[in-house]
């Protein structure tokens, strides 16, 4: 009971800062929720969107799954709740950014890469999740055919992100808030080793340090 000690303590934490000094921020919170982004990340428990981002309650809609994948518009077979997720988040709540928050040491990057070896003993349901990116996975092999298994590993978890910015375009209603201008998506990569948060760059094709504007250094 240790661990779930440690969580109810904290939530008594949580409980006195939000609905004893800070009650103006629940009382709206109370209504409905207005998060103006929504964050899909990774189930990695380093990797927490509000922790990590400083969020408070009601900013960040977040959806979490092994390796913060995107399933395209069109998978019939794949992850409906994840789709409806991203529906409700870019529908109802008519969120104006999306992040696909992706890091190192990912261990589903890491079972895409395995995926004809152990992945494919081991597990019945996370080798065919993270097929998803599969395409990131044969870019990789393709274009750092001798690298260590570390750097295809980093290589990947950076191409899968983009993979699923392309699948959210797959969405027609996120494509043509997009093309609006009223819908930007960002693509980030958290570093474990180095502690640091990097941000797609379309213009280098790059994942580069972010500064306090959202804008790559
Ligand atoms: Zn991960």
């Amino acid at each position: 009971m240790k661990d779930i000690g440690k969580f109810i303590t904290g939530f008594e934490r949580f409980q006195a800062k939000y609905f004893g000094e800070e009650q103006g921020l629940f009382s709206q919170l109370r209504q409905n929720q207005k998060p103006r982004t929504l964050v899909i990340a990774c189930c990695d428990s380093r990797v927490d969107p509000a922790m990590m981002t400083g969020a408070d309650p009601g900013e960040l809609f977040v959806i979490r799954n092994v390796a913060n994948l995107v399933p395209p518009y069109r998978h019939e077979a794949q992850a409906p709740g994840i789709r409806a997720a991203i529906e409700f988040a870019t529908k109802s709540l008519e969120v104006e950014h999306i992040i696909v928050l992706g890091h190192s040491s990912c261990g589903g990057i890491h079972a895409l890469m395995d995926c004809e070896g152990s992945t494919h003993t081991h597990y019945e349901f996370v080798g065919s999740w993270v097929s998803i990116a599969q395409r990131a996975r044969e870019q990789v092999l393709r274009e750092l055919p001798h690298k260590s298994p570390a750097v295809q590993a980093r290589a990947c978890e950076q191409a899968a992100i983009l993979v699923s910015l392309d699948n959210l375009l797959s969405f027609p209603w996120i494509q043509e808030r997009v093309n609006q201008g009223s819908l930007f998506l960002h693509g980030w990569y958290f570093d474990i080793d180095a502690g640091e948060l990097l941000a797609y760059n379309a213009q280098t094709s790059m994942f580069s340090a972010l500064n306090s504007d959202g804008l790559v250094e």
